[in-house]
């Protein structure tokens, strides 16, 4: 049998495929939140007085007493039931950035033989799963290994079908017995809180009298490849490490960007309605879908939320792209570089934080030199970005955003602040001391008249910025596509936390008199002095260039953290464990725990995927290239008997690179045979540099060889194949 059969066969599967039967969706209406039980629900079952309660709780985090949850539990019941659901569970999001189930049925049987059934509110309050196996970087040792998962009546409960039954989920937290958060939720809940008491204080002190509670709010841009389930099936790598550990660019990749934007294809539409579907029933709400940058690459982006429920509807998403997709015989690839020398994926989080009494406090409105609040809280993000970067760098690190992070494509590793030339102006003359005016926007005149003129936004964007001011939000872009959004929310809101604080004790010893005037004098001084020590993390010009690179560090003295090895350790760096102890965001022993959690996940990645590397490169790329080094070794003997002259330099060269990649798989083995290091952080280095320099020599070799074996013998579906047939 040729190596390409199965790669044949696939092909044949997929252009004789018949197309996933088509229906018309229902209007928004009557899809809209169908699954979900939202307030709206709850008005309709619960008495007005439990209804008031879980509408503050909802809106403004305020306590639930145990009457109201035994009531909402009875109404969800009733609301489940009638769904359809047998089971519940209390859905967390454990330090991995996965999302965990444990179902219980709602079902007691009795001693005559009947069965009913119950769900109290004590089941709704608390679960107590044996989580013992979730990391928890040694806050629990197996032997005190209780756990609980205890309900968040600020995010929505909802149904989850399958096509035998379903199931209430219960978004909930999880902790430990001793009460230390062993998931993303706490954290984010938390850092919530500490940014609404820091942001109250410096709101007053700005002479504002009325003061609602503050949320921070985030939408969250999702990028994902789609590739052929029947290509897929054959990758062991995209299967077992979600990305491609080997393969040769193909003739055509990205360069024309004939995809960015291009017309979706019918399948790929399909897919994507399909999951719109999916997400409106759930209550979350779909709002843009486009082709991305390289082939085979698409978005989808929801109409922003409260960052809680965005975190949670967030990893939903996630869960919804990767199920719907087998449908639909895709396999969707959340990786941040599933394919080498092709765009990798990112998750833009864009973020802003507000209040029903002072709005979007990011929003600069017409007169951003007038808007004192906004002035405050950008200002508080700059320096919230100078101080933390390297926290906000350790966030987004990841054994797959390593590979998207300094790469041409994506924001690179050195946190600076793109503030966009309006704004950026503004904080310049702030910085000077003064605060005239402001650059207008301008009116888009193109002068043909049958095209409306419309108001110019204040600044250009800027795509090379890690960290982007977007008009009324800032937007986090190093994110890498398959991560949690609560890791950068709860750091952004943490560092914002701990900037108001600041600000506001300046503030305090500022201000000097009642009097408006008095009140913008010391705002300008306060803000003057954090442009004078923290100014130097805005930047608006390229992120790629070298010349940044090179004044970034030498210049303005910010760091440079290319490797999740390099980035990780400042989750330990003192002024960010003071930050998160003194905001009770996290404890130290907290944050610690996170540290040990993503060094193991980090390294045991590179594990899984050097033994990959191995794997395929001696089971499955060796026996191809060395049969056919054979059939050229025969057809050279045959070729010299019949007296006709045969170059072998074809040969030759195969045979040398099949030599090199198995001298270069066993240095490999050697190193991942290499198991005793003084620390995680020795450890994570050995990965970056070692492992992952020798895992890309074999691939060095594997994909020269890729480029000269016979095409009938190659056994793994191309980059071609897989980014370019749908
Ligand atoms: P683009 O690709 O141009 O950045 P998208 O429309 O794809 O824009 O995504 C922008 C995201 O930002 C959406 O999820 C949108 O809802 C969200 N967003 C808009 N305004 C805010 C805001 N004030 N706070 C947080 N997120 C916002
Ligand atoms: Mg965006």
């Amino acid at each position: 049998m040729s190596g390409n059969d199965s790669r044949e066969q696939a092909i044949f599967q997929i252009t004789n495929r018949e197309p996933t039967p088509v229906r018309k969706r229902k209007s928004l209406d009557k899809m809209w939140a169908t699954d979900a039980f939202t307030l709206n629900k709850m008005e309709e079952a619960l008495s007005k007085k439990a209804f008031k309660v879980m509408k503050s709780a909802m809106e403004s985090g305020t306590a639930v007493d145990n009457d109201t949850a035994e009531a909402v539990a009875a109404a969800m019941k009733e609301w489940a039931l009638s769904k359809g659901a047998d089971f519940f569970s209390h859905i967390f999001y454990p330090m991995t950035g996965a999302t965990a189930e444990k179902h219980d049925g709602f079902i007691l049987s009795e001693a005559n033989g009947k069965a009913i059934t119950d769900f109290t509110g004590s089941l709704l309050i608390k679960g107590e799963p044996d989580g013992s196996s979730f990391p928890n970087g040694g806050i629990r040792q197996t032997n005190a290994a209780r756990g609980y998962t205890a309900w968040d009546p600020t995010s929505t409960a909802y149904i989850l079908e399958t096509r035998n039954g379903s199931t209430l989920c219960i978004p909930s937290i999880f902790i430990s017995w001793t009460g230390e958060a062993l998931d993303k939720k706490v954290p984010l809940l938390r850092s919530n809180k500490a940014m609404n008491t820091a942001a109250q204080k410096v709101l007053k002190l700005a002479g504002e009298k009325n003061v609602a509670t503050l949320n921070s709010s985030c939408g969250a841009e999702q990028e994902y490849f789609l590739v052929d389930a029947n290509f897929a099936n054959l990758r062991p790598d995209l299967l077992l490490a979600g990305r491609t550990l080997f393969g040769s660019d193909p003739a055509k990749g990205q360069e024309f960007d004939d995809h960015y934007f291009g017309a979706i294809q019918e399948r790929v539409q399909v897919y994507m309605q399909a999951i719109e579907e999916k997400m409106y029933r759930l209550g979350i709400p779909a709002k843009t879908r486009h082709n991305e940058v390289a082939p085979g690459q698409f978005e989808l982006a929801p109409y922003y939320e409260a960052a809680n429920i965005a975190a949670d509807h967030q990893q939903m998403t996630m869960t919804i792209l990767k199920n719907t997709a087998k449908e639909h015989g895709f396999v969707c690839l959340l990786h941040e570089k599933p394919f080498a020398g092709i765009n990798g994926s990112g998750k833009h989080v864009n973020w802003s934080v507000g209040n029903s009494t002072q709005g979007n406090l990011l929003d600069p409105g017409s007169k951003p030199n007038e808007n004192l609040n906004f002035l405050l809280f950008c200002g508080a993000v700059i320096r919230g970005v100078h101080l933390h970067g390297p926290l906000l760098r350790a966030v987004i690190a990841s054994a797959g955003n390593d590979h998207r992070l300094g790469a041409n494509e994506a924001p690179p590793a050195i946190l600076s602040v793109y503030l966009g030339s309006q704004i950026e102006g503004v904080f310049n003359q702030i910085a000077e001391g003064k605060l005239d005016g402001c650059d207008e926007c301008g009116i888009m005149d193109l002068g043909l008249d049958q095209i409306i003129k419309f108001t110019k936004d204040a600044g250009d964007r800027n795509r090379t910025s890690p960290f982007a001011f977007t008009g009324n939000r800032f937007e986090f872009r190093a994110v890498g596509s398959e991560q949690s959004v609560a890791g950068p929310l709860i750091a952004m809101n943490t560092m914002l936390a701990d900037s108001l604080n600041w600000i506001a004790a300046e503030l305090e010893s500022t201000i000097d008199g009642k009097s408006n005037a008095a009140i913008r004098e010391g705002i300008i001084k306060v803000l003057k002095k954090l442009m004078k020590e923290h100014g130097q993390a805005v930047f608006g010009g390229d992120g790629y260039s070298a010349e940044w690179h090179k004044e970034a560090v030498e210049k303005r003295g910010l760091l440079n953290i290319p490797t999740t090895a390099d980035a990780l350790p400042h989750l330990k760096d003192a002024n960010v464990v003071k930050m998160f102890e003194e905001t009770g965001v996290l404890s130290p022993v907290e944050l610690e725990s996170r540290f040990e959690v993503y060094a193991e996940i980090y390294i045991n990645k590179i594990a899984v995927e050097s033994k990959l590397v191995v794997s395929m490169a001696k089971a499955t790329i060796y026996p191809a290239a060395t049969r056919y080094l054979s059939d050229l070794a025969l057809a050279a003997a045959s070729a010299t008997e019949m007296g006709v002259d045969f170059d072998n330099a074809t040969a030759k060269n195969i045979a040398s690179n099949i030599n090199g990649m198995m001298k270069a798989v066993a240095k490999l083995e050697k190193a991942i045979a290499k198991d005793s290091f003084k620390s995680e952080e020795e450890h994570m280095q050995f990965c970056a540099n070692d492992i992952r320099g020798l895992m890309d020599e074999v691939r060095g070799y594997a994909d020269a060889l890729e480029g000269e074996v016979a095409d009938d013998m190659w056994p793994l579906p191309t980059y071609q194949e897989m980014l370019f047939i749908k």
